[in-house]
């Protein structure tokens, strides 16, 4: 991992909502110190902002969800009139996500929205911008300058467009993309520094992921705003999920980004939980919540697993908030190294399970069993560590591979009964048993 890029930092929401602090390690304007904020997860509401109650049960969904910054869209005049009722029932700073209207920006200043998204492809009216600068300005409001591949190229100067298009749809088509986007940015920008105004975070997004990974890391050079990385347009989450974490995973492994949206055509839940999962793995946020192991499971798997690792998913889910790593093993090949690592373990056989708690051994159950012990086991365990009687991540007792196996009846014992018949390594048959 590199180091976090410094950035400028962006201070989101007030003090009802709270603020998200977004990038920072450079100093403020004034002069102020900062330090880089964890990287915050933002997401999008699906539904009709003007449909205030559902619109509010969305956002809090999103909020409980973890989602730091929650953004919604405001097509109509009746999505900005419907923030006044809106922002007094949530507890998550809110984006105002405009396009095309610069008028909706001004009107969701006014309602106390905590922040605005404009598009350079879609509002370009230099005396518009500068109207929506002033009005951020008067309020202490930053503003996302967004440029997406979808909507960069000139739609209104029909000369232009038809360049710019050659241009995309030739074979240089990443350069000239790259091009386009980065000239753009730096032509927006410029009025917002006529205007000193530097309350700015960056995004430039493509559903190309090679296209992101570039775009950011040359603006990363280039700006010393915070940014907001994302794959536009990602698709369903079943393949989304990798074309955004190769983006975003690649960009923040280098340091690139200080708030992220992955986007799905799903319920933006699945965009915060995997956004949060993303940087969890990454170590660039304190993990909430369990840490859960699980095998894919092989030929030798002799229980369930994939029910009961659902079940203990969801199970853990509702009832374990501290960042407790449980393992969900089949076998004994892997089970006790995992076992070794996790603070709370199950490793299956034989239609049982054994459970070991920072690696004693705790029980030998049923499958049948396994759920409601492991889960037993946890809460034990979380309560024993908030009492200040056991410490995450620690380790007790070594665990001694045969012990399990020759217990579950499917390793040495099972050898030595002439159960196994043959295995080969690398070609060769070798010969099993105690040596
Ligand atoms: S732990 Fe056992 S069952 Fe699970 S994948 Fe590994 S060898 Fe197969």
């Amino acid at each position: 991992m590199h180091p976090r890029r410094p950035t400028r930092q962006v201070r989101v929401g007030d003090d009802r909502v709270g603020i998200v602090r977004i990038g920072g390690g450079l100093p403020a304007r004034d002069g102020t110190p900062t330090t880089p904020a964890p990287v915050s997860v933002q997401t999008m509401t699906a539904g009709y902002t003007h449909k205030v109650d559902s619109c509010v049960a969305e956002i809090n969904k999103l909020a409980a969800a973890g989602a730091d910054i929650v953004r919604v869209a405001v097509p109509e005049k009746k999505d900005t009139e419907a923030l006044r009722e809106i922002l007094p029932q949530v507890r998550v700073p809110i984006v105002a996500d405009v396009h095309f209207h610069f008028q909706r920006a001004l009107e969701a200043i006014e309602a106390g929205v905590h922040k605005i998204r404009l598009n350079p492809g879609n509002i370009n009216d230099r005396k518009q911008v500068i109207d929506v600068i002033q009005a951020c300005k008067a309020r202490g409001l930053p503003i996302r300058v967004g440029v997406n591949e979808g909507s960069i190229i000139e739609r209104r100067d029909k000369q232009k467009r038809m360049k710019e298009l050659g241009q995309v749809f030739s074979e240089h088509k990443h350069g000239y993309l790259l091009a386009i986007m980065i000239t753009k940015l730096e032509e927006y920008l410029d009025i917002f520094y006529e205007q000193d105004f530097y309350d700015i975070t960056i995004s430039a997004k493509s559903m190309d992921p090679a296209i992101v990974i570039d775009a950011y890391t040359e603006i990363s050079k280039r700006f010393d705003h915070p940014l907001h990385l994302g794959v536009t347009h990602a698709g369903p989450k079943e393949t989304g999920t990798i074309r955004s974490v190769v983006a975003l995973g690649g960009l923040l492994i280098n340091g690139i980004g200080d708030t992220i949206r992955i986007s799905y055509a799903n319920d933006p839940v699945y965009e915060v939980q995997d956004g949060l999962e993303l940087l969890y793995c990454l170590g660039l946020r304190e993990r909430r919540g369990v840490d859960l192991i699980a095998c894919p499971t092989c030929g030798r798997i002799q229980v369930d697993l994939f029910t009961l690792v659902q079940d203990v998913r969801k199970a853990l889910a509702e009832k374990v908030h501290l960042p407790i790593k449980v393992a969900v093993m089949g076998c004994v090949v892997n089970g006790p190294g995992e076992a070794e690592g996790a603070d709370v373990a199950v490793f299956a056989g034989d239609r049982r399970g054994i459970i070991y708690v920072q690696g004693e051994k705790v029980a030998n159950v049923p499958e049948e069993q396994i759920l409601e012990r492991l889960l037993a086991e946890c809460l034990a365990f979380q309560e024993r560590v908030e009492r200040g009687e056991a410490k995450l991540g620690e380790k007790k007792v070594d665990i001694i591979p045969p012990d399990p196996i020759g217990e579950l009846g499917s390793g040495f014992e099972k050898i030595a009964a002439n159960k196994v018949d043959r295995v080969t390594v690398g070609g060769t048959p070798v010969t099993l048993g105690r040596s």
